[in-house]
């Protein structure tokens, strides 16, 4: 069994989707398909919250954007006779989208629960869309809800998964149906109370890893929009170019630090049950992309791998002989950046 992960721009408009189904169409075994939102659809939920939170009463023409984002594909890819029921569907989701908005703009509050339940609306649209364009182009699958499978608990205000609620859920769906091909939304999960949370941005490809540690797939492909992880920011560095192999380490690595390619979570139960990952270009199928699995690869001598950044990024250099052989600088120094909610992500220390 394989798993695969199609992104947002994989899956934007019509045009890739197109894409989408042959690669699909030229798989030879059971597959699960995990899918983002429509590319930009997420950030275009977002920017809305935020202009009702702050009573901007255009929050509406991002309503009337996503719409007709949704129905692109859908007047594209399903013939016209089978486009009714998922057009209304559509309407639907978007109308009860608008009512929150509006509840939104009155209260003029944004919780985590909100903010969760609108996100999560990129994610419902596509996997919903992507099912019905598979079924009226030849491919029978099952849509499963990940809201079913993966389930959330809150631990210092971020969502982690519950492991073993999720693995149970997602062995019982699994070993009841065989389908060949099952789709589900990536991003997105539900807690205790049922309420929809969500994985955190750029997410969907955790939800494949996790479907794919507990699956035990023999492989977990992520499609993009490049040929793999480069040796620098492809967008930025011109000389760039795909890595062919990484181990597990030096992908987590490049990703901590900035290869947005894959989220930094996604390793962690990949590398627990040792499945190889493939990074795919949906827009250019026929590159091999970069294999990341267990093994290191040192063949050429080559010890960097790539280069990777991060935007936004402050250094702070505290110094003084004041502070030698004085316990508490460091536990002063990190509870203050603490208290202030910032994020450090590397410590050194001279002597
Ligand atoms: P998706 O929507 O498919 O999840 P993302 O936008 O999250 O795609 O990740 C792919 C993007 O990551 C690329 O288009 C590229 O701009 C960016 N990126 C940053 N660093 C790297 C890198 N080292 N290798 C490949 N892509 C990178
Ligand atoms: N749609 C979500 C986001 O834009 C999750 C994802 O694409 O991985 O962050
Ligand atoms: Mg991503």
């Amino acid at each position: 069994m394989k798993v695969l992960k199609f992104g947002g721009t994989s899956v934007a408009n019509s045009k890739i989707l197109k894409k989408v189904l042959e690669i699909i169409k030229n798989q030879n075994e059971q597959i699960i398909i995990v899918v983002s939102a429509l590319g930009g659809i997420t950030d275009l939920l977002m920017e809305m919250l935020s202009l009702a939170q702050s009573r901007k009463d255009n929050f509406k023409s991002n309503l009337a954007l996503i719409e007709k984002r949704h129905l692109e594909p859908i007047k594209k890819c399903i013939p016209i006779q089978n486009q009714s029921s998922i057009i209304s569907y559509l309407k639907k989701h978007l109308n009860e989208l608008e009512s929150l908005l509006d509840a939104i703009f009155l209260l003029e509050e944004v919780t985590v629960k909100n903010n969760s339940a609108i996100a999560a609306y990129g994610e419902i649209l596509s996997s919903n869309i992507i099912y019905e364009i598979l079924r009226y182009n030849g491919v029978k699958s099952k849509l499963k809800d990940a809201r079913e499978l993966i389930q959330t608990e809150t631990y210092f205000e971020r969502e982690i998964v519950n492991q073993t609620i999720t693995v149970n859920q997602i062995k019982n769906y699994f070993d009841k149906n065989k389908s060949d091909v099952t789709i589900i939304p990536g991003f997105i999960a539900k807690n205790k109370n049922g309420v929809t949370t969500t994985l955190g941005r750029g997410g969907s490809d955790y939800s494949a890893a996790i479907i794919a540690s507990i699956v035990r797939a023999d492989l977990l492909e992520i499609w993009t929009d490049v040929s793999g992880m480069y040796t620098a920011h492809p967008k930025i560095v011109a000389q760039a170019k795909p890595i062919k192999k990484l181990s597990y380490y030096e992908a987590m690595e490049l990703s901590h630090f900035g290869a947005k390619v894959i989220y930094p979570p996604t390793l962690q139960p990949i590398i627990e049950k040792n499945i190889p990952i493939v990074i795919k270009n949906t827009f250019a199928p026929q590159d091999s992309g970069t294999l990341i699995d267990n093994s290191i690869n040192n063949e050429n001598g080559e010890i960097v791998k790539g280069i990777s950044h991060i935007d936004n990024v402050a250094m702070i250099n505290l110094e003084g002989s004041g502070m030698i052989g004085i316990t508490g600088f460091s536990k002063r120094l990190f509870e203050a950046l603490s208290d202030k909610d910032i994020n450090v992500i590397m410590i050194t220390q001279a002597s």
